[in-house]
């Protein structure tokens, strides 16, 4: 790999402080009722970053009930629509004149190459705000032509207080994708941190309250899922959950939401997204974008292309060109220029990673390149590329959340649609080819909730997003991701005043 640049070196100072560590309830930085503490690593070293207030069931009743005031007394639902918008409007710019704090902060947490953070995520992060700020006054219900002398209308009013739990992956996007469309619609939430991750999106929610978002309304606890997150999603008072996370844990919310007050709740789960390069592929191209599909974000994102399917004309030369690219991706401190790897989260996925690679190896796929750590510390992982995989195999069957690419051949179209949706998952897929009527074939045809054809991972703030089967519920962004905070309530009166 050009890789391993110096990763014994001393890992470079993030030109940022830690500013804030404890919860946010009320509008004020607090400290967990317990006085707890829990650290927050730095994935480059496993070295502790800051100590983080540590949120339990105590402090999510402090949290809700502080967002259940805003709601119910304060002026948030209440002040009109065009107040709301301006607001979100300043946050998105104060958001957007402290990127590179908060891309410092989203890259020493998480590990993500800092450019990437800077140049990518914190613009999305800016433009989700500004879309959903354009929303928060062009929300309006419908006039409803029942039988009969009635006039009936329907209002599109906020669901109350949110509860969402977001994970490590892309902190501040799933931040965003959360409290964004919450905010239009005038809720109030509380929002939990992944534990591996609390330190961008404190940041972030300070400044909405720089922007003049009123106290209350957006509440931030860190902490673990099986105390504070289950305490959020089994709250009597929180009125909707939203989660982002693995399928076994949105299994759980799912039945917490149920045994407790039935609140609404929307899932975005795990994937095993197929790629398919089709026979007539550009072999160059293909080999470059499903890279990008598999590796992109350490191969650590929910919808990445961890099944790539080959068609059997190109398999040959796809298989030794992907190496190739593999063996050329830059691997280094995600805080130096032209990274295109950083490390793993956390010594738990490193760990899950290193084993779904020997599970490979011992099923009989070909270990192209890599299948080991790099360095000897922190959490890298090679670029590691198997060949010959198949649909039975462990590595093709689980997601393996790492970089880690399986490539396996195919004949025709039809085998590879059956054995694309032969999963439990049903988050995306990627088409790779020159002919109109195979995308179109394709692209009708795969159970997925977002196909991206001779593109990958475009991820508009207007686009919507999520999955089919166990892959979740519901859809986030876009317009779609409105309803999730809305109730409608239909209003019937008379045209004339009854006979009674
Ligand atoms: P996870 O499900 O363990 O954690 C996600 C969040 O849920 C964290 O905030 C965690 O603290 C919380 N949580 C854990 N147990 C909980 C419980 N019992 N009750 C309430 N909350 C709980 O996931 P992970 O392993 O940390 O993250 C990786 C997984 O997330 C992958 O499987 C990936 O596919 C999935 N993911 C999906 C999407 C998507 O949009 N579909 C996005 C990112 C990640």
């Amino acid at each position: 790999y050009s890789t391993a640049t110096a990763l014994e070196e001393e890992p470079i100072k993030p030109a940022v402080q830690v500013e804030h560590t404890q919860l946010l309830i009320g509008g004020k930085f607090v400290d967990a009722l317990s006085g707890k503490t829990f650290p927050t690593l730095d994935p480059r070293t496993g070295e502790v970053i800051a100590h983080v207030a540590e949120g339990h069931s105590e402090d999510v009743d402090r949290a809700v009930a502080a967002a259940r005031k805003a709601f119910d007394q304060g002026p948030w639902p209440k002040m009109t629509a065009y107040e709301r918008q301006r607001i979100l409007l300043r946050a998105a710019d104060l958001l957007e004149k402290h990127n590179d704090e908060l891309a410092a902060l989203e890259t020493w947490d998480n590990g993500k190459p800092y450019e990437q953070s800077a140049q990518i995520e914190i613009p999305m992060l800016v433009r989700l705000f500004r879309y959903y700020a354009g929303w928060a006054d062009k929300i309006h219900g419908m006039t409803v032509p029942a039988d009969g002398q009635y006039h009936v209308q329907t209002l599109h009013e906020p669901i109350g207080v949110a509860g969402q739990i977001i994970p490590w992956n892309f902190p501040l996007l799933m931040f965003a994708w959360k409290v964004g469309p919450a905010l239009a619609c005038g809720n109030t939430i509380v929002l939990k941190t992944a534990e591996q991750t609390p330190l961008s999106a404190l940041y972030a929610a300070k400044l909405f309250h720089e922007a003049g978002l009123p106290e209350g309304v957006l509440n931030m606890v860190s902490g673990f899922g099986p105390t504070a997150g289950a305490a959020l999603a089994s709250h009597m008072d929180v009125d909707k959950l939203a989660f982002t996370g693995s399928t076994d844990t949105g299994k759980v919310v799912l039945e917490l939401a149920a045994r407790s007050n039935l609140k609404p709740v929307t899932l975005e789960l795990g994937g095993k997204s197929p790629f398919i390069v089709c026979e007539d592929a550009d072999v160059d191209q293909a080999v470059e974008l499903a890279h990008f599909a598999l590796f992109f974000n350490q191969g650590q994102c929910c919808c990445a292309g961890s099944r790539t399917y080959v068609h059997e004309r190109v398999y040959d030369e796809f298989v030794e060109k992907a190496k190739a690219r593999a063996l050329k991706r830059i691997v280094g401190d995600p805080f130096k220029s032209g990274i295109e790897q950083g490390p793993q989260i956390d010594s738990e996925q490193f760990e899950k990673i290193l084993k779904y690679i020997r599970s490979g190896v011992q099923s009989g796929a070909t270990l192209e390149t890599g299948g080991d750590r790099l360095g000897s510390k922190g959490f890298y992982v090679q670029p590691t590329v198997f060949s010959n995989v198949e649909d039975g195999m462990l590595i093709a069957k689980e997601e393996i959340f790492g970089p880690v690419q399986s490539i396996l051949k195919f004949k025709d179209l039809d085998e590879v649609i059956e054995r694309a949706n032969n999963t439990r998952y049903g988050l995306a897929a990627g088409v790779f080819t020159k002919n109109i009527d195979t995308a179109n074939t394709l692209t009708r045809a795969l159970r997925v909730g977002t196909v991206w054809v001779n593109c990958f991972d475009t991820f508009d703030a207007a686009i919507p997003f999520g999955g089919y089967k166990m892959s979740g519920q519901g859809r986030e962004k876009g317009e779609y991701s409105l309803k999730n905070y809305l109730q409608v309530k239909a209003v019937v009166t008379p045209l004339k005043n009854p006979a009674w």
